[in-house]
């Protein structure tokens, strides 16, 4: 049974939703099966978040053009995410709300940045906010999920997978991620 947010978020906690933008998603540049299907998951997340003034935090993949990620530069990925793009928007079905804080990775020329912690400073943020335990969704739940996950819990977060509101590119890497999240100390529900 997934656990319904109104009774799982608390004071204290936060939302991190990662990378629900277009290109991930059925149809976009480096579709992810099912991508969209985070979506209404995510957004009774984002419901009962403003409903119990749980903060939220997005963060959105946000390359340059040419990025060295891109297949095109000997990277893993064919482009994406390129900004200032309609693909690299937040989903529009998403339903963000006005005070949510972005979180924007990928910028940098020299090295990809999978994580929403990673050269972001979102750590020292969340501290600053009072935020203890984090709930975290979106995609890829085997790549910039996972890396998230992972350094929520380095930098001594209390950290949830919201299972239902993520999806991987492979369901091998699924079960990959999800055994690293539950062996970093992350709750999978
Ligand atoms: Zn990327």
């Amino acid at each position: 049974m997934p656990l319904a947010p109104k009774q799982a978020l608390a004071p204290g906690d936060a939302l991190l939703i990662v990378d629900v933008q277009p290109d991930f998603c059925p149809g976009g540049a480096l579709p992810i099966s099912g991508g969209d299907a985070v979506i209404p998951v995510l957004n009774e997340w984002l419901a009962a978040a403003r409903a119990l003034g749980v903060p939220v935090y997005a963060s959105r993949d946000w390359h340059p053009r040419g990025h060295m990620s891109f297949t095109e530069r000997g990277g893993p990925w064919p482009p994406h995410c390129i900004q200032d793009t309609q693909g690299a928007e937040f989903h529009p079905a998403l339903k963000l709300p006005p005070d949510a804080i972005v979180v924007t990775k990928g910028v940098r020329f020299d090295q990809d940045q999978n994580s929403a912690f990673d050269q972001t400073g979102l750590a020292v943020e969340l501290k600053r906010a009072g935020v203890r335990r984090l709930w975290v969704g979106g995609l890829a739940e085997d790549v910039c999920v996972l890396a998230s996950v992972l350094d929520a819990r380095k930098a001594g977060f209390a950290t949830h997978l919201i299972p239902e509101g993520a999806r991987p590119v492979t369901a091998e890497g699924s079960v990959k991620a999800r055994s690293a999240m539950r062996a970093a100390g992350a709750l999978l529900e």
